[in-house]
């Protein structure tokens, strides 16, 4: 089912008496296509919540509309839309078992939506099965590991054949292991449904790994949009820029001077025709290239070889990160009794942002 934002807004009131409204998102237009794994990005309070909550109906929106497929849904109540809905903390019920947790969305269902016991089983070992449970049915959630617990509200949120399928920080109370686990999961789950889903995380990695298309937002705004690999390619902003990339990307204080991009006294891109001014320099770690006469001149910190990569740490007075993190191939030798470090940059790593409206 295709999803349609319209000029979504949400405001909510102050909490003082003199506090203006607090606008959790503006102006929200996107379509997500019928199928679709899209990753909403974005660091705490950027609204990624509200959003996933307008779409479901928790959450009415101040003004804009919100079609599913060529309907408008913007004033349907959250049952009346399709969509399963996973949250951060399962929300399972703990008295009921695993069997009856999935059930248990089916038994409100009325009139022709209504089912027969045997069809609400069946339905229910379908779900377990998409998610691999089918052995813990007869448990309660208290004997359930973390990934298990979230497979199974998985599967209670798949059980009523959803159209759009919301999940809201799913794997944040998981370990690092069983979240990389979970995550290729919910990707094959996603990929075996064809359902179109919504993964709300703050974790960059998350959504770049699974997602088909990202949207990154900031403070109410989404700042871009695109395949995970075109918006790490190219970044519109600093802010896009620094949220995608581990190790962050490495951003210098620089300017544009007699078409060259420089950093400090080095010139490390032609620019040519653009006019002189201050600028922001983002180089992401794997730009570096280790090169005796190179341009960039930085006090050599450490190297850390890590198997198939060599991380150089360094440093440049004009650097705004403390540390210049650079990853480089370990076949490179590098001179670790040196006190510099000398760097040419690859022109496709290297982002120029303006110095006023970043
Ligand atoms: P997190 O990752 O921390 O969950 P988020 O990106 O999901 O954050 P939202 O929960 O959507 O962000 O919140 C966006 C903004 O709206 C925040 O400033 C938040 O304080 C505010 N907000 C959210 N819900 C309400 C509410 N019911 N009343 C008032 N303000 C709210």
């Amino acid at each position: 089912m295709k999803i349609q934002l319209e000029d979504l807004t949400k405001s909510f009131p102050g909490r003082g008496r003199n506090s203006s409204r607090v606008t959790a998102v503006k102006d929200f237009n996107f379509e997500i296509p019928d199928g679709e794994l899209i990753g909403l990005l974005g660091p705490s309070g950027c609204g990624k919540s509200t959003t996933l909550n307008m779409i479901c109906g928790l959450e009415k929106p101040t003004s804009g509309k919100i079609f599913f497929g060529d309907k408008d849904v913007t004033a349907l109540p959250p049952e009346k839309r399709g969509v399963g809905m996973v949250f951060q903390n399962y929300a399972l019920y703990p008295h009921l078992t695993v069997r009856q947790n999935i059930i248990f969305p089916l038994q409100n269902l009325k009139g022709k939506d209504k089912l027969s016991r045997a069809e609400m089983e069946k339905r229910a070992m379908d779900a377990a099965a998409l998610v691999q449970i089918q052995e813990l049915m007869e448990r309660k959630p208290g004997e359930l590991s973390g990934g298990q617990q979230q497979r199974v509200a998985i599967a209670r949120a798949l059980v009523k054949l959803p159209h759009v399928l919301l999940l809201d920080e799913p794997l944040s109370n998981l370990d690092a292991r069983l979240r990389l686990q979970t995550r290729e999961e919910i990707r094959k789950i996603q990929r075996a449904t064809k359902i179109t889903t919504v993964f709300v995380t703050h974790d960059q990695e998350e959504a770049m790994s699974i997602s088909d298309r990202i949207v990154v937002m900031k403070a109410g705004v989404v700042q871009q949009t695109g395949k995970p690999q075109e918006v790490y390619d190219d970044p519109v902003n600093l802010f896009v820029a620094k949220f995608l990339g581990t190790p962050p990307i490495n951003v210098f204080q620089g300017k544009i001077k007699n078409g060259k991009v420089c950093i400090g006294d080095a010139a490390v891109l032609d620019a040519p025709g653009q006019k002189d001014r201050d600028v922001f320099v983002g180089i992401r770690p794997e730009g570096f290239l280790l090169k005796e006469d190179g341009p960039l001149i930085c006090q050599l910190g450490g190297v850390e070889v890590m198997g198939r990569d060599i991380s150089i740490v360094s440093n440049h007075e004009a650097s705004l990160n403390p540390n210049i993190r650079s990853i480089i191939s370990a076949e490179t030798k590098v001179d670790t009794s040196s006190e510099i470090v000398r760097f040419a940059v690859k022109p496709s790593k290297l982002f120029v942002f303006d110095g006023s409206s970043e």
